[in-house]
């Protein structure tokens, strides 16, 4: 008998892909702006994919959205009311900021179809898109924060690399319109890849952070689904350190030693942005 297995893989260079064995494709489908797919896989769950890339699985999104989140928490000058999230479709950046006490929420992703994806295979994270004080706008993030007179105390970018409709969310005229919008005392963070497959991505934060913010600060966490399992993400905000006062519960991933030793960096990110 032979036996056949299904298997995602993403390419990470021209000589290595990371390779899911999946249990099934659970759905494929053409966006306006990309390709979804969602994959069942045996080791970590249910798998969204973006034009071939990982975007989050079941079994560890906890890592990624409780450090793009709870870091930048402890870094706002008082305590956090409000956030923008531009992208994060998917609803895991709004959940963790509901569990940890924001109540207005306002989540601008520019593809509609991420949304529903989401809806039908991860309903336990888009559930917070039908809270009271979470507003989920379809729309581009650049265009929106070009034009809106809201101010957050936390504005999070969760978008895919660089590329195609998130090239603009890594530009300096969109890392001013966003400084714009926080309030006094507020912080900014992107994700910003990982340093070692997509150096472009953490170059591009943090050039285009350093000079509009008085502190720009990349930290890093282990992701086991995206490449290398080494990621990066970038803070910055004109206030100096993480307010100890608000320092809270730990989640499953983030805690007190975390907060601060994710932003003690490897040599080569450090060659690499230039500090
Ligand atoms: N955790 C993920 C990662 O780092 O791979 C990101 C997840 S989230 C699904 C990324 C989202 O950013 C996608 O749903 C994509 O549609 C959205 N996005 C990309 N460009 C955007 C833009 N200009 N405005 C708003 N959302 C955008």
């Amino acid at each position: 008998m032979r036996l056949i297995e299904n298997w995602f893989s993403e390419r990470y260079s021209e000589n290595l892909q990371l390779s899911f064995r999946v249990k099934d494709q659970l759905l494929s489908v053409r966006t306006d702006f990309q390709r979804i797919d969602v994959f069942d896989t045996y080791d970590y769950g249910k798998l969204l994919t973006i034009d071939g890339t990982v975007q989050m699985s079941e079994y560890d999104e906890f890592v990624y959205h409780e450090m793009i989140t709870m870091v930048p928490y402890y870094y706002v000058d008082h305590k956090p009311r409000s956030a923008l999230v531009i992208g994060g479709g998917d609803g895991g950046t709004a959940t963790r900021l509901s569990q940890i006490g924001i109540q207005e929420i306002t989540n601008v992703e520019i593809d509609t179809q991420v949304v529903e994806v989401s809806k039908q295979f991860f309903p336990h994270l888009t559930s917070v898109f039908d809270r009271k004080g979470v507003n989920l706008l379809i729309q581009d993030g650049i265009k929106y924060l070009a034009e809106t007179k809201q101010k957050f105390d936390l504005i999070i970018i969760d978008s895919t690399d660089p590329e195609g409709p998130a090239e603009g969310l890594f530009s300096k005229s969109f890392y001013e319109n966003a400084k714009k919008a926080l309030n006094p005392g507020g912080v900014f963070v992107t994700q910003s890849g990982s340093p070692y497959y997509q150096p472009k991505a953490i170059k591009m934060a943090y050039s285009g952070l350093s000079g509009i913010f008085s502190h720009v600060k990349p930290y890093t966490a282990f992701i086991p689904t995206y490449p290398s399992g080494f990621w990066s993400f970038t803070l910055a905000t004109d206030s100096v350190r993480p307010l100890e006062s608000n320092i809270c519960k730990p989640g499953k991933y983030f805690n007190r030693d975390v907060l601060n030793g994710s932003f003690y960096l490897p040599q080569f990110v450090k060659e690499l942005i230039g500090i």
